[in-house]
């Protein structure tokens, strides 16, 4: 099968709980994860270089300067972007590698990496986002209100994405996560390689 790493996109509404889906498919499946530089303070038991590398402005806008990010983004008050080494390593090295970004540099990712697959994960309904955001308890209420009004514009952009995932039941998305990511790595017109070499060895059949 084909022997370049997949890039995997995955956005969703903040409190969708992408993170904790996300977390899991690391520790079930052994994806690859690439951990984002952010101007954002970093919440109470976030780690320095495990959850995100928190920079300032000033160190952010320099990782741009020298072209260290694949892709970024302003969400909310705050600058998030991809750093693009680890990205480019991974993938030459074979290894299937999560992004999980929200939707504007998801757009980015998909013109410059064609072959990205680009899932979505949503809550069945707002009501259900409202409850998942005040209860990580992690944003003052009023953050809790942009954060919807942000969700409400991302909806719109749901169009740019492969897939969609309702993450009800955490066990069930985790498990259709991983599922429709292997699928899309079947998909005929992704192995093209593997079924040139394939049909070649046929030919050198006596
Ligand atoms: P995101 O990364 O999308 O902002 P989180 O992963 O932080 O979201 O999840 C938001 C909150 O919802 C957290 O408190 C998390 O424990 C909870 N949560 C996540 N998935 C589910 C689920 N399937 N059912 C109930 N609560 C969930
Ligand atoms: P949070 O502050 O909740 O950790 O993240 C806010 C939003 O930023 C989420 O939608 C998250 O997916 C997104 N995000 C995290 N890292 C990146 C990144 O590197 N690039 C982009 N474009 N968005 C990111």
């Amino acid at each position: 099968m084909n022997k370049k790493g997949q890039l995997i996109v995955i956005s969703g509404f903040s409190g969708a709980g992408k993170g904790t889906v996300v977390k899991q498919l690391v520790e079930r499946y052994g994806y690859s994860l690439s951990v984002s530089a952010t101007t954002r303070a970093p919440r109470p038991g976030e780690v320095d270089g495990q959850d995100y590398y928190f920079k300032t402005e000033a160190e952010f806008r320099n990782l741009i300067d020298y072209n260290g990010l694949i892709e970024w983004a302003q969400y909310v008050d705050n600058f998030y972007g991809t750093p693009r080494k680890f990205v480019e390593d991974e993938i030459a090295a074979g290894r299937d590698v999560i992004l999980e970004i929200e939707v504007q540099g998801a757009a980015i990712i998909k013109k410059q990496y064609p072959d990205a697959m680009l899932l979505f994960i949503t809550t069945k309904d707002v009501a259900t986002l409202r409850e998942r955001l005040m209860g990580r308890g992690s944003e003052t209420e009023e953050q809790v209100a942009k954060r919807i009004r942000r969700a409400a514009e991302e909806s719109g952009m749901i169009d740019n994405y492969d897939y969609i995932v309702i993450n009800d039941d955490l066990d069930t998305c985790i498990s259709t996560v991983h599922s429709v990511i292997m699928g899309g790595k079947c998909k005929r017109e992704r192995n093209e390689e593997f079924i040139r070499k394939l049909q070649d060895d046929f030919r050198e059949e006596p």
